[in-house]
């Protein structure tokens, strides 16, 4: 895959605004996105002899392993369309019953499709980590807004044209609900995995459990030590990764997690089957993947805590940590999907909190009178409307959009200042390249809009 250097990217972005607008028509982030695409294209790829993954159906890959007298099925997949075409692709490869699956965490796109693989055999034994689901328990009261945010993260209210994909799955947005209802769940008889490593047998298959808590707590990775092929869960994909999730989230233990990635390194896979995105083949290729994303993450944590120590904010931490130019230029590293800058954020929030050490975040004021105090300085409420015009005319759309936020602030219902932000934000989600955070801008641009349509 052709890499680019952050530092180019930069340099091009910038470069590209002094171009005139149509020739600014598709960012630089657009075409690295349009070009990385292509990977993400729907694929039934045979891993060793008798291991198969559905990669780019659903938004995780669905993976199934042939045995003796029957299959084991790793994630399920979350949309039922989308999984009924992975179950008729496998049952090209093979009709026998569905013995057991293995979830390798809790989250919607890995499981949603459970009660279809379930049809497929006679109650086909589930397998979890013991703390499968903690996340949802935990958070449980914050639904409807994880549910809002979610859905700007994911882009899943977008029109087409605005969604290139989702960084490490092709973009479109699943059923309400996932497109799975909760009461076609069968009774799930769940097997828990309690110890840190648990070996199986089934259908003439010796596989392994390992508990590999990275993304959530409850990530559990598979091994097959015969043909040493190994499923990571969401703990790796081709993308830096999500270290902290923008649609809100607790905080991601990166410091467990890049453990967990040298104790999977170590295991010398020869296949590395990741959550999404395609398969790492040969075992160089994929130890060198694992510990990739492994330095990546401590280097993330270190440089922050280094920058901490030194009484940096968050704002100064996001500029002190800039990935070297061996891991920026990465192929699996790519801000397709996580975000360093967000994830420095995060770091800093975890280990020291809210308060940035600065003493006028003590004693804030509060947004109408800061926003009041800004209206003053410009001239009044006309005038700052006019500089935030100028500034986007100027393509200086980051002061563009903070002065249309005063504006909505003094005036929620201004109407012009809604589609100065919009626009604004729009062309910043166009420059962006890691997806969560485009998607992002470009829903909260589309709110706006449609509240300024109804004024
Ligand atoms: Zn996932």
């Amino acid at each position: 895959m052709r890499t680019i250097s952050k530092w180019l990217v930069v340099f091009l972005t910038a470069a590209q605004g002094c171009l005139p607008a149509q020739l600014q028509a598709k960012s630089l982030a657009t075409r690295l996105l349009e070009e990385n695409r292509q990977s993400l294209q729907p694929e039934i790829i045979q891993v060793g002899n008798n291991v198969y993954t559905a990669k780019g159906y659903d938004v995780a890959n669905i993976s199934m392993i042939v045995g003796d007298d029957g299959i084991i099925i790793i994630d399920s997949g979350r949309d039922v369309a989308r999984v009924s075409e992975v179950i008729t692709q496998f049952r090209h490869i093979t009709h026998k019953p569905v013995k057991a699956i293995i979830l390798t965490h809790s989250h919607g796109d890995h499981t949603g499709g459970v009660a279809l693989f379930q049809q497929q055999g006679e109650n086909p034994v589930v397998w979890v980590h013991e703390q499968f689901n903690a996340e949802a328990r935990r958070f449980s009261a914050l639904k409807e807004i994880y549910r809002l945010r979610g859905a700007r993260q994911g882009g899943f209210l977008l029109p087409p044209e605005k969604r290139i994909s989702n960084g490490i799955a092709p973009a479109f947005s699943p059923q309400a609900g996932g497109g799975f209802n909760p009461k076609q769940w069968i009774a799930p008889s769940y097997n828990k995995l309690t110890h840190p490593r648990h070996i199986l047998q089934i259908a003439g298959i010796t596989l392994e459990l390992i508990k590999a808590p990275g993304e959530t707590e409850d990530q559990l990775a598979v091994w097959l030590p015969q043909q040493r092929i190994l499923f990571s869960g969401d703990n790796f994909y081709r993308s830096f990764p999500n270290l902290y999730a923008i649609r809100g989230a607790g905080y991601r233990d990166i410091a467990v997690w890049a453990q967990t990635l040298e104790m999977l390194a170590a295991l010398q896979p020869q296949y590395l089957i990741p959550g999404h995105t395609r398969p790492v083949f040969g075992t160089e290729n994929a130890v060198n993947a694992l510990r990739t994303y492994a330095e990546a993450i401590t280097f993330v944590l270190e440089k922050s805590l280094e920058g901490i120590n030194k009484g940096m904010t968050p704002d100064q931490l996001v500029a002190y940590v800039v990935l070297p130019e061996d891991l920026a230029n990465s192929e699996y590293l790519q801000q397709y999907y996580g975000s360093v800058a967000w994830s420095v954020r995060a770091v800093f929030d975890a280990y020291m909190g809210w308060f940035d050490g600065n003493p006028i975040n003590l004693v804030p004021l509060v947004p109408q009178e800061e926003a009041a105090r800004m209206a003053e300085l410009a001239g009044g409420e006309k005038a700052l409307q006019v500089k935030a015009e100028q500034a986007l005319a100027k393509n200086d759309t980051r002061w563009a959009a903070k002065l249309a936020h005063y504006l909505l602030v003094l005036d929620p219902a201004n109407s012009e200042a809604m589609r100065l932000q919009a626009t604004a934000l729009e062309q910043l989600a166009e420059q962006m390249v890691t997806t969560t955070g485009r998607n992002y801008l470009y829903t909260v641009a589309q709110e706006l809009n449609q509240r300024a349509d109804k004024n």
